[in-house]
């Protein structure tokens, strides 16, 4: 274990996890300093120094605990004594409060729901314990924190619906004008309170830019970052891994994992590094094809600007995740930036990761809309189960990696938020559930605003 004396003049414990910078260049910090920052002064991601290590008996011991068990056991190691476990265990008991289904497909396939939460996709698992665990450093240091996030569909309803009415936390969401869908806009839209929604001119990458500049400007205080740039974002996100793994008896399994912003995957990776006992991870994209070209060329090309495809949570051409996937296999990958805030590189491959490392690791699959639809049609028919457009990317990549052990493909939204799309490909619609029924009939409330940073800034100047 490494030992910490002194950072920043504080005397830490031997064996505390801190948090670096994927960019190097920012001072290590606490879990919940890295919770509140959201992204280091250096414009890089935080990471932990060193991931902890779980015993085989310990995995063992989770095939009798709860959900929520395992969450405490794995994110205790991760946090600071500022989270007393008892207010830990209180977070994660309230966050997962819902069902995780794991079904047996077919003889080598299972697929895990992570669709089941307040608002029918998995970021429903991020969200809330992030949501839980701000109001409580927000309490603590009495203070007022603004979340600032972009989303390209999901994370906003997520978001909004897990930080509703928690104390001491505002909420601004951005979100691209004409790239989402109805459901996934009146989740954001439709609260109100302490939940303020803007609809940008622009796509998903540039509310991913704007906010990323915000973070950065001296004048915003208690700013933070709700994306899943954020650490408090991620590590719940590695909890539903061991939960599968636990649930099935195989020595070995791989993953099936839709991705967009990569963060999904990185919770998988970070598992596999604290020892769950992943033979590879098959990393499912869209059209947006950046990450298998990458791993088949090792030149690194972003997809700019990202591709509209019909599993649009996931139209991401320069996944934010990727800079820590590549730090941990020995890389860097570099954004660089104006003193304003403009982005004029990024993606700048500065070293290379341990390329047969990662190539032993994952494989990678873009999948075409087309091909979606031929998958969604296929599992109806087979198996009379409807998928999710980006669950199928998962379902269809799992099909040409074609691999010899059991596979987890991850069911990432619920194909009732999808409606439209299934009925245009099967000719009914899904099965819509009860919570987003509701949702229709509720008014909306936005700003509309142009696709430039003053805009926002004074916008988020006058927020009271
Ligand atoms: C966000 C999202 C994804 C992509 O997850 P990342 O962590 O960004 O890779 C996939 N499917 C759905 C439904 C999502 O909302």
């Amino acid at each position: 274990m490494l030992t910490f004396s002194d950072v920043k003049g504080k005397f830490i414990k031997m064996g505390k996890i801190l948090y670096r910078s994927t960019n190097r260049k920012s001072d290590l910090v606490t879990f919940k300093e890295a919770v509140l920052k959201g992204q280091p002064s250096d414009y890089g991601l935080f990471i932990p120094i060193e991931i902890p290590l779980i015993k085989k008996d310990e995995i063992d011991s989770f095939k009798n605990k709860q959900y929520y068990e395992i969450a405490f056991d794995l994110l205790s190691k991760f946090l600071e004594d500022d989270t007393p476990p008892e207010n830990l265990f209180e977070i994660v008991k309230n966050a997962y409060n819902f069902e995780i289904p794991l079904k047996n497909i077919d003889e080598n396939l299972y697929i895990l729901y992570l669709d089941r939460g307040p608002t029918f996709s998995f970021k429903d698992f991020a969200a809330r314990f992030m949501a839980g665990i701000m109001e409580y450093y927000a309490k603590q240091d009495n203070i007022n924190l603004t979340v600032l996030v972009a989303t390209s569909g999901d994370t906003g309803g997520a978001i909004a619906n897990a930080f509703y009415e928690k104390d001491n936390v505002k909420v601004v969401i951005l979100f691209p004008k004409d790239e989402i869908t109805e459901i996934q806009r009146k989740q954001m839209t439709t609260l109100g309170k302490n939940i303020i929604p803007i609809a940008l001119k622009g796509k998903f990458d540039d509310c991913q830019h704007l906010v990323k500049i915000a973070f950065n400007d001296p004048d915003l205080k208690n700013l933070t970052s709700a994306n899943s740039i954020n650490i408090a974002r991620l590590l719940p996100q590695s909890i539903y891994y061991f939960y599968s793994f636990s649930r099935l008896n195989y020595e070995k399994i791989c993953f099936s994992v839709p991705s967009g912003n990569f963060g999904n995957l990185m919770g998988g990776v970070i598992a596999k590094k604290m020892g769950l006992p992943v033979e590879k991870f098959i990393v499912a994209v869209n059209e947006n094809d950046e990450f298998p070209n990458f791993l088949k060329t090792g030149v690194y090309k972003p997809v700019i600007p990202s591709k509209k495809c019909i599993s649009n949570a996931m139209n991401v051409g320069h996944p934010s995740n990727l800079a820590r996937l590549i730090d941990l296999y020995g890389g860097w990958i570099y954004d660089e930036r104006k003193e304003d805030g403009k982005v004029i590189k990024f993606g700048i491959l500065k070293e290379k990761p341990d390329m047969e490392k990662l190539k032993n690791d994952f494989v990678s699959f873009s999948i075409t809309d087309e091909e979606v639809v031929k998958t969604i049609k296929e599992y109806y028919k087979k198996y009379k189960i409807i998928l999710d457009p980006h669950g199928a990317v998962g379902i269809c990549a799992y099909e040409k990696a074609n691999l010899s052990y059991p596979v987890i493909s991850i069911e990432t939204a619920h194909p009732g938020k999808f409606s439209e799309v299934i009925k245009n490909i099967l000719g009914f619609e899904p099965e819509i559930p009860e919570g987003l029924k509701n949702l229709i009939l509720k008014q909306e409330n936005y700003n509309i605003l142009e696709n430039n940073y003053k805009e926002l800034k004074e916008f988020l100047m006058e927020l009271k």
